[in-house]
């Protein structure tokens, strides 16, 4: 069985730069990736300095480069369990069956989105229905954009997303709106449809032209704005009995959870990290981590110096 100082689940912008941070440190480091980041659907990359509208796939295949360089290994596949392994750290499970041994673990699995069940938005996710206006808002700027409505903070989002546009349509259920957001609507000229969504319409030349509601208005739109719910992917995690809080997990600014020896980054602890942030996160707890480490071989060459011997 292989064996490692730090086993980083997930090869995102978190784990990679961790990983990138780790193997620089001399320390021993396998990446392990299910292959499937956050942003894979959207053709370009925006707000990370110096590699603005570089596609993510091209990012991430760079990001390989440079660990791969500095002797840290990658391997194509996906965790299914961690278990603890006493003063050994830990045995990482892979679907394929194979076992590596790890002395810590680093989890930046990310988050999945989920959108509103409205037919028509999930085929145009990252193309025309988008989510993060800072990522994708400058591409349509000026254009005729929607906010889908409904669950709470969904008003304010619209608030955000109206400084890249003056033609904004606010779609919402009847009765939701609260006095106070209405008049914040109303006041910065954002149209307000309440009503049933029936789906997002394309029409023949491959583009979205509307928001058909149920009663039959068509609203045209040419790019509409949507909040997902933020899944994380934490189930090592919380197998492992990591502290949640509201369905996160807990960590301290480095990364470190209340499981000793396990580290988290990016967005399975943050959906606010955007990819500049989920790779800091995964540099500060590279960081941390091999602080941990060392305090570790710190007290195994005390223990190995009282016995007799001495470490190299
Ligand atoms: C459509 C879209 C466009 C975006 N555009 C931008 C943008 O322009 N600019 C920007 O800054 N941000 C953008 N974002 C946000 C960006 O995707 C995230 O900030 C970033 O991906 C977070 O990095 P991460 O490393 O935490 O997670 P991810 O990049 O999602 O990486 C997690 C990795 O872990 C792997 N994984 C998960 N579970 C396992 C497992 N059990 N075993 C092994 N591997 C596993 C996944 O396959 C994946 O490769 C966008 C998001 C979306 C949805």
């Amino acid at each position: 069985m292989s064996s490692y100082d730090v086993a980083v689940i997930g090869g995102g912008a978190a784990g990679l730069s961790a990983a990138l941070v780790l193997s620089r440190a001399r320390r021993t480091v396998v990446v392990i990736d299910a292959g499937a980041p956050r942003n894979a659907p959207a053709t370009h990359m925006h707000g990370f300095l110096s590699r603005d509208g570089m596609a993510p796939s091209q990012f991430l295949a760079v990001g390989r480069t440079e660990v791969v360089g500095y002797g840290a290994a990658l391997v194509a596949g996906t965790v299914t369990d961690l278990v603890g392994a006493g003063r050994e750290g830990f045995s990482v499970l892979l679907a394929d069956g194979n076992r590596i041994q790890a002395r810590r673990v680093l989890v930046t699995t990310g988050l999945r989105d989920e959108l509103p069940a409205i037919p028509g938005l999930a085929d145009r996710w990252a193309r025309e229905v988008l989510h993060c206006p800072y990522c994708h808002g400058h591409e349509v700027r000026d254009q005729r954009l929607g906010v889908i409505g409904g669950t709470p903070g969904a008003a304010r989002y619209a608030q955000i997303v109206r400084q890249w546009t003056h033609d904004l349509v606010y779609f919402t259920a009847p009765d939701l709106l609260t006095a106070t957001e209405r008049a914040g609507l109303v006041a910065r000229a954002i149209g307000v449809v309440e009503g049933d969504i029936e789906q997002l319409v394309i029409d023949e030349a491959d583009r979205p032209c509307g928001v058909q509601m149920r009663d039959g208005l068509l609203v045209p739109r040419d790019a509409i704005f949507v909040p997902p719910t933020f899944v994380p992917h934490s189930q090592l995690l919380t197998a492992l009995g990591c502290d949640v809080d509201d369905g996160w997990v807990i960590t301290d600014a480095t990364g470190r959870t209340s499981v000793a020896g396990v580290w988290a980054a990016g967005n399975v602890t943050d959906p606010r990290a955007q990819v500049i942030t989920a790779a800091g996160a995964g540099s500060a707890a590279a960081i941390a981590l091999n602080a941990d480490l060392v305090e570790d071989d710190v007290r195994n060459a005390v223990t190995t110096y009282h016995l007799g011997g001495c470490t190299t």
